[in-house]
């Protein structure tokens, strides 16, 4: 048991570590692939301005410096003083808002990107967007601002950082925004834009968002994805096989050592009564009374006759392992035929059960092996009369339907367990609960009833209630 859970751990653990092995590599390769996504479209990106600077002279804002110089111009008119804090917050919000909209609408690097990476094959569907960092109205050498994004102030005059920065913005603000440095994973920087018209002055980072980026990286790591997951399946099923058939094989074992125990059990009972009878007649006075001589060797007969049983059935079904059954089938009426039984049984002593014969076949007729099909009945009376704690009594019952007979012998005795119930057919197995040397066998009996059942092409079945009693049913085509 001890060993059993031992190696039942090793594997486990041997599981659990092949299983991080295979994420942290997977975790690996995402990775890469995903940093491969993020330079191939900056560099593509990159390409793409080059181009346009090249060939159109523009860099796609072209349009938004134009609207934002006639708005500057115009809202420096409008103010009645130009000083730095002459703009109140609701004004500059609304500037701001302005400029967003403006730098969100009228630019036209998204179309030209957008139509580059569709030319080259790749995927077009991104989100462009726009972080604005400063937004500043200028009127001659006067600045007066608008909009300041702290994270970029703060990188702009480093020496005064760490004074002007509070707990809060220290732990949780956004990254530092560097060339070359993404925000967030998905976000590819593509311009750094900062600078001066003849009314404003204007600071913004331009970067695109690919939404279904996490979809085309699983496509590229797919393969590695997948190796890992079946050699991950492959070793589980691997090692549960293993297990499960070592489990069988050491129930198999615990069978087989149960079953030598056993036949030892039997074999010595009608052995010593034979050894005892010998040392019997050994002795002068047994030997000048005749019916004490019959008597004696009666015994000796019965006795041998049932070590010859024991030893044949031995046999007989070690020889069933390395070759088919060999039936010898022939016609027969089966009422007929359950009546001989039933009534041999009886006669044979039947230990004082009560037979109640409840079924009608009429003049059913089925093939039947029968001294094979006797010895199933039999083993099926035997056991509802071995296996009964009160005076037993055996109901036989028959059925026909779909060109099938079904008996069906069922008794008042110990009953089997749910559990046992699932094993009662298998070799050498013996019920565990209740006493079991009360109860003399050597768990054949039913291994035979079904090998001899299958081998008419039919079945057995068993339901119980444990304390009430069992019921077998045994279905065979005619
Ligand atoms: P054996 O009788 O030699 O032990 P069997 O193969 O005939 O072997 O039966 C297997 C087990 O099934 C028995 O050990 C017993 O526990 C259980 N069993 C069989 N028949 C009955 C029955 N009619 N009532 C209760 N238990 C039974």
């Amino acid at each position: 048991m001890k060993k059993r859970n031992t190696i039942f751990l090793l594997g486990v653990f041997s599981i659990i570590i092949l299983i991080t092995a295979q994420v942290i590599i997977i975790r690996g390769v995402w990775k890469q692939k995903d940093e491969m996504f993020n330079l191939r479209y900056k560099l593509l990106s990159q390409d793409a301005l080059a181009v346009m600077e090249r060939q159109w002279s523009t860099d796609g804002f072209d349009t938004v410096r134009i609207l934002l110089n006639v708005k500057s111009e115009l809202l420096l008119k409008n103010l009645a003083e130009l000083k730095e804090d002459s703009l109140t917050a609701d004004e500059k919000q609304a500037i701001l808002e302005y400029v967003t909209y403006v730098l969100n609408t009228q630019e036209d690097l998204s179309k030209f990107l957008s139509r580059w990476f569709e030319r080259r094959g790749f995927d077009k569907d991104f989100k462009s967007k726009i972080i604005i960092n400063r937004f500043e109205l200028i009127n001659f050498d006067q600045k007066i601002p608008v909009y300041l994004n702290e994270e970029f102030a703060n990188r702009q005059q480093p020496q005064r950082t760490d004074t002007l920065r509070t707990d809060r913005q220290m732990g949780s603000g956004p990254p530092r925004l560097r060339t070359g440095q993404l925000r967030r994973s998905s976000e590819i920087l593509v311009k750094i834009y900062g600078a001066e018209d003849n009314f404003y002055r204007l600071d913004f980072v331009y970067y695109i968002d690919f939404s279904d980026k996490q979809k085309i990286v699983l496509r590229e790591t797919a393969a590695s994805l997948s190796l890992s997951i079946i050699s991950i399946l492959l070793v589980v099923t691997l090692f549960l096989i293993t297990y499960k058939n070592l489990m069988e094989e050491k129930r198999m074992s615990n069978l087989k050592t149960d079953f030598i125990n056993n036949m030892t059990h039997e074999l010595k009972t009608p052995l010593s009564t034979i050894t005892v009878a010998g040392k019997t007649l050994e002795l002068p006075f047994i030997r000048s009374n005749d019916t004490k001589i019959l008597e004696t060797a009666k015994l000796i007969g019965k006795q041998s006759v049932h070590l010859n049983q024991l030893i044949n059935m031995i046999l007989e079904i070690s020889m069933w392992e390395r070759t088919q059954f060999q039936l010898d089938k022939k016609k027969v009426k089966i009422e007929e035929f359950i009546n001989n039984v039933v009534e041999s049984f009886k006669s044979g002593g039947g230990n004082g059960a009560t037979i109640i014969q409840n079924y009608s076949f009429k003049d059913i007729e089925v093939e039947l092996d029968t001294v094979y099909f006797t010895t199933l009945i039999n083993n099926l009376l035997s056991n509802a009369v071995k296996y009964s704690d009160k005076d037993p009594v055996i109901e036989i019952e028959g059925l026909t339907e779909n060109n099938s007979v079904s008996v069906k012998v069922g008794d008042n005795g110990i009953g089997i367990s749910k559990n046992d119930q699932k094993h009662v057919f298998d070799k050498f197995y013996r019920a565990s609960t209740g006493n079991i040397h009360k109860y003399k066998g050597l768990g054949l009996g039913l291994y035979y009833v079904k090998k001899i059942a299958e081998a008419h092409g039919g079945d057995v079945t068993v339901s119980s209630k444990p304390g009430k009693g069992s019921i077998f049913t045994v279905t065979i085509p005619y």
